[in-house]
């Protein structure tokens, strides 16, 4: 089949046919990553010989639980219309690592949680046993062609009894050659699904982003050096104790921004970590911008970049109790 084709069927599959939940595109995004385990050698001789690539339904739910970990444990992205009823995967994660954010990263987890977690995600998305709840593997490439969807197998076979799916060699080649552009699709149509059902910011760099390496934000301690007080506690700030908070946690807003950068002492910023803290907080971080827009030229241009619609206070209450509805906790300080 001509890679024109390929691209075809996979565009199709990314964008048409009826979504109730995101796993065609988790896994069209394991297909993808798989296929960059293999180096160009080792996929020249598999066309040669025309042999595909087994794979078991394992390491697809491992992948699996390492994309939607992150969604769920670290941005609490909805990933289904039903708020009661989310994907297996999601009540999987939610029962074996509990339902509270998880400040520590997915590569700190322990190795018997995490093996719990990529069997359940195995069994319960991925098994033949009859609790299967999804379809993912067998409905991938049912493509739509008018008003009739046919399954073509044309990325790979699969076997429900071995337990595995068999990569074709000219689909591991197409997306191998085509992974970068084929990627940004497959998160821009995940994207697209979750922006319907989710008020989050930063929905796509959420989504593309496994771990993040997080800026230093020791610059901020300059720009607010005037601030001698922690934010929270009000005790006295000794220079080498004096540290940077996300206001509203970087989890939810997803970027160092100066309108959300309060400065704290380690006892409140370890204490506050990814929570928010309760609502006098709130009027007071506008109250500090107020006074001091027009004095720090970095909080200055923060706030403007923030002015959309009914003005910066707005956006940040609005971020405040949106972030609140994501189930992030208030905290006492
Ligand atoms: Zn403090």
């Amino acid at each position: 089949m001509a890679n024109t084709d390929l691209r075809y069927y996979f565009n199709t599959i990314l964008t048409k046919g009826v979504k109730d939940n995101t796993y065609k595109f988790a896994l069209a995004r394991f297909l993808l990553d798989y296929s960059q385990n293999l180096t160009k050698e080792q996929i020249y001789a598999k066309l040669k010989n025309n042999e595909p690539e087994t794979v078991d339904y394992q390491q697809i739910a491992n992948a699996f639980l390492k994309y939607y970990w992150h969604q769920e444990c670290k941005y609490r992205i909805r990933q289904n219309h039903n708020d009661a009823k989310p994907p297996s995967v999601v009540t999987t994660i939610r029962h074996v690592f509990g339902e509270h954010y998880i400040h520590r990263r997915f590569s700190e987890m322990p190795a018997d949680i995490i093996k719990e977690a990529q069997n359940e995600i195995r069994k319960k998305v991925f098994g033949k046993e009859k609790s299967k709840t999804s379809q993912v593997i067998p409905r991938f490439q049912n493509i739509r062609e008018g008003n009739s969807a046919t399954g073509k197998p044309v990325f790979y076979d699969y076997d429900d009894n071995a337990m595995c799916i068999r990569i074709k060699p000219q689909a591991l080649e197409f997306f191998n050659q085509n992974y970068t552009t084929l990627f940004k699709s497959v998160i821009l149509e995940w994207a697209k699904f979750l922006e319907k059902i989710n008020t989050l910011p930063r929905l796509i760099a959420k989504i593309e982003s496994a771990e993040v390496k997080r800026t230093s934000l020791r610059k901020y301690v300059h720009i607010f050096r005037d601030f001698r007080h922690c934010f929270y506690c009000n005790c006295v700030l000794e220079n080498d104790d004096t540290h940077v908070d996300h206001f509203i946690p970087w989890s939810y807003i997803f970027e160092d921004e100066s309108w959300n950068l309060v400065m704290t002492c380690s006892g409140c910023n370890s204490k506050k970590s990814d929570s928010l803290a309760s609502s006098e907080f709130l009027d007071e971080i506008i109250k500090r911008n107020k006074t001091y827009r027009d004095r720090i030229a970095e909080l200055h241009k923060s706030l403007t970049g923030l002015d959309v619609g009914k003005g910066w206070e707005g956006e940040i209450r609005k971020h405040y109790e949106n972030c609140k509805e994501y189930g992030f906790s208030v905290i006492r300080l």
